[in-house]
């Protein structure tokens, strides 16, 4: 099989699922779109495509686990050179996401791979869920933070999970990057696996799957071979029984549009406004989201200072 016939042609999904009476939450998901996608938007090279490939990931995952929530966005507040990483989603599978330095990179590792952790180096993980936005009840969002123990980012959400969200779990982040003879990167797998195990469940079965999770072979490397969430969490529950709860389309997918720029633009100052007509004949904005840049043209920008001359801006 080859990689247009397993992933170009079809579409990233998610899937939530359950095992042990309720008791153990299964979430599993290919991204390899979404994440180059994200690569594309960003030109980030094949080391930080891996850090926000993973994150980005990492926050669908997560999101899926959770009932209610608006927004979630993840944070990598960190030293190394990337600088930062950033991933937001909603509870519809949609994602988001950037870095502070996207042509940041690092040596190979000893494993001859991107070294994730390298670039992403000390710091803190934030994990914020909002929630109440649809029906204008803005309620006070639930943040956690812990240390980044390890940067290779798959770690960092299991030491999230356990220790803020005490919920012990397997957490496995993956992005396989290749470079082509021209040295273009390009993303040929990315997905992951998170297994939460609530108080209470079945000692047996938590044994058994972190028995056949410590086998599961690399996430990317099934889901290059053409593995689907499903297939991913057969591999890693291998007899446990689970339910399938949900099947879910995920995608990188920004909320920017031009008139929210406009609306940003025209909330500027009067002064500010009339020297950007003057100057820059027009304004741009560029979305750190997904960095589209929207061009606010010199009519419509004189239309703003009017509007604000006239006190209606
Ligand atoms: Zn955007």
């Amino acid at each position: 099989m080859t990689l247009d016939e397993t992933q170009n042609g079809r579409r990233d999904s998610l899937v939530r699922a359950t095992a042990a009476d309720g008791l153990i939450r299964c979430m599993s998901a290919v991204t390899t779109n979404t994440v180059a996608e994200a690569a594309r938007r960003h030109g980030t090279t094949g080391t930080v495509t891996a850090a926000l490939g993973r994150t980005l990931t990492g926050a669908l995952l997560l999101g899926a686990g959770q009932k209610e929530f608006d927004r979630l966005t993840v944070q990598v507040e960190c030293d190394g050179p990337v600088g930062g990483i950033t991933a937001e989603t909603n509870s519809h599978g949609r994602v988001r996401g950037y870095v502070r330095e996207p042509h940041a990179d690092a040596p190979l590792n000893a494993q001859g791979k991107f070294d994730v952790s390298a670039v992403v180096g000390g710091g803190m993980l934030y994990v914020t869920y909002e929630s109440g936005f649809d029906i204008g009840l803005y309620r006070e969002p639930y943040r956690g933070a812990v240390p980044i123990v390890s940067g290779e980012i798959g770690e960092d959400f299991a030491y999230y999970l356990a220790k803020s969200e005490q919920i012990p779990s397997a957490v496995m982040l993956g992005v396989l990057v290749r470079a082509r003879e021209s040295g273009e990167t390009f993303v040929e797998a990315a997905g992951g696996l998170m297994i939460q195990v609530m108080p209470g469940a079945d000692e047996k079965v938590v044994a058994a799957i972190e028995f056949t999770v410590s086998r599961t072979p690399h996430t990317t490397a099934l889901i290059r071979e053409g593995a689907r969430p499903l297939d991913l969490l057969r591999t890693a529950l291998g007899e446990v029984p689970f339910e399938v709860l949900e099947e879910r389309e995920v995608g990188f997918n920004c909320t920017c549009s031009y008139e929210r720029a406009a609306s940003l633009v025209s909330s500027i100052d009067g002064a500010e406004l009339e020297s950007m007509l003057k100057e820059d004949k027009g304004a741009s904005l560029t979305c750190h989201f997904c960095n589209e840049t929207y061009r606010i043209d010199e009519p419509s920008l004189a239309a703003m200072v009017e509007k604000s001359r006239n006190g209606l801006g």
